[in-house]
């Protein structure tokens, strides 16, 4: 897993990376506390033990999530596909026991039209391609122009000269995943999502970015990207690794062309909902432990990873401790996010409708890096001494959870759709996976059901549940001095 820095800019996870710490759960050295001193967590053991077994025994999660990902699809903001979501997971987290209602958003409505590309010369080859999340289309006859092919910003500084009518392709590989760098999406997602603006400053007439990801079988990747105000827009695709390398080779030898035809389309803003339920509190009923996922997803796929799995741990979550008739002295409120991944509006109206009691959020959690096997948790505040004192309490907590594989604490950013409560001060957690092969899938027409493992997906629903169950039930607020 990366540290992630604070960021505003919408995105599954925020493209801006600090010194990546090693993941203590692809070693052997733990970042958890001895066992043997005594911790805020020891009065929980029995009642985690009793969490992880229910959450372990059933599929409970995964039918949620089939029912959500084969039912209903992939559900972009503004579509109907979204709408029967919201209603679907309302109505599910009723029938679970939970208080339930929504809370209304609006949020854009981008729509996709038909898209297609190829290469024109030296030789005629067709282009495998998606139009970036936020594309204006082409000409209705489409583009036709040279390809200038950069590999970072720098180059694209240096070739300042040649972009004037060209279409740009910014070829840039994404790292594989390593232990001591975890993935290198952060490093490479500020081309797809910046570099159609910077082009287009350069009077570049299009943009093509290499898919965001270190391994291709002719997958190609949408995602946001973001136009700057008082620069022309200009239409921008991603190709697939294949293709992009391709692209490479042949400008290498000489000029390139390339034909690119998108239909896309911006609406106006759509009505959309962000769905809250609640599990009371006995006694501190105001003070919240907020769980969330984002609902919504790319219009490719079936959302599965991104971030069905997200939603329904945090459901499953809380119908653990239903079942078990856990009530801890705070509420625990699952949030699910409309429009994470093309205007965090549901996140911003959120913090901002919900202002006055945030001071009543003792933590926000979010799990936003797919529904692989727990390993640990970012933990992040904005003071940083209260960020230290939450390190060692939820170490302490994930002491609970060693049977999972839960091994490390991280600190930083805990997921986008709960940053903008930062702030304010809300306390922040992001659940940290085993991701090693989420970016291969990550906003693809491969992000589908059969990528996921129930069992990984039961153990995300144990170790949240414990997380929540704990936090809200804690004499003191998490992040108290
Ligand atoms: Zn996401």
């Amino acid at each position: 897993m990366k540290r992630l820095v604070l960021l505003s800019l919408a995105g599954c996870v925020a493209p801006v990376a600090m010194q990546a710490p090693t993941p203590a759960w692809v070693s052997d050295t733990s970042t958890l506390p001895a066992s043997q001193k005594a911790t805020i967590a020891d009065p929980y053991r029995e009642v985690a033990a009793k969490i992880i077994a229910t959450a372990r025994a059933d599929r409970g999660a995964y039918q949620k999530l089939a029912e959500l990902t084969d039912k209903i699809g992939h559900r972009l903001s503004g579509s109907p596909e979204l709408d029967r979501a919201i209603a679907w997971a309302a109505q599910t987290m009723k029938s679970d026991g939970l208080e339930v209602h929504t809370e209304k958003v609006m949020v854009p409505h981008w729509v996709r039209g038909a898209e297609d590309g190829e290469i024109t010369a030296p030789i005629a080859r067709p282009l495998h391609l998606i139009g970036l999340g936020g594309t204006i289309a082409t000409p209705k006859a489409g583009i036709t122009a040279p390809i200038v092919v950069v590999h970072d910003w720098k180059e694209l500084e240096a070739k300042h000269d040649q972009l004037k009518g060209a279409i740009v392709l910014f070829d840039v590989a994404m790292p594989v995943w390593t232990p001591e760098n975890g993935s290198g999406y952060g490093e490479v997602v500020q081309y797809r999502s910046g570099g159609p603006a910077k082009a287009a400053k350069a009077g570049a007439v299009a943009v093509l970015v290499r898919s965001v990801t270190a391994h291709s079988l002719r997958t190609v990747h949408t995602g946001a990207t973001h136009y700057e105000d008082g620069i022309a827009k200009i239409p921008a695709a991603a190709v697939s690794v294949e293709d992009a390398t391709f692209l490479t080779r042949l400008a290498a030898q000489g000029s390139v062309t390339v034909h690119l035809h998108l239909e896309s389309q911006m609406l106006p803003d759509a009505e959309s909902a962000n769905v809250v339920a609640e599990w009371r509190g006995s006694d501190k009923a105001d003070e919240i432990v907020l769980i969330s996922g984002h609902l919504d997803s790319w219009d490719v796929g079936q959302g599965a990873h991104d971030d069905g799995a997200g939603c329904v741990t945090m459901m499953q979550a809380v119908r653990v401790l239903e079942q078990l008739k856990l009530h801890p002295h705070r509420t625990i409120r699952v949030v699910l996010w409309t429009n994470e991944e093309n205007g965090l509006r549901g996140g911003k109206t959120y913090a901002e409708q919900h202002q006055a009691e945030l001071g009543k959020h003792v933590l926000a959690v979010e799990s936003d890096s797919g529904g692989f096997a727990p390993r640990g948790f970012s933990v992040g505040h904005k003071d940083p001494a209260a960020a230290g004192r939450m390190q060692a309490r939820i170490g302490e907590i994930a002491t609970l959870l060693r049977e999972l594989g839960v091994t490390h604490i991280g600190a930083g950013y805990g997921g986008s759709d709960i940053a903008p409560m930062w702030p304010a001060g809300v306390p922040q957690v992001g659940l940290e996976v085993d991701n090693r092969t989420y970016f291969d899938v990550h906003h693809t027409d491969a992000d589908t059901l059969d990528k996921v493992d129930p069992v990984a997906l039961a153990d995300d629903v144990a170790a949240v549940a414990v997380l929540a169950y704990v936090v809200a039930d804690l004499p003191e607020r998490l992040d108290a001095p």
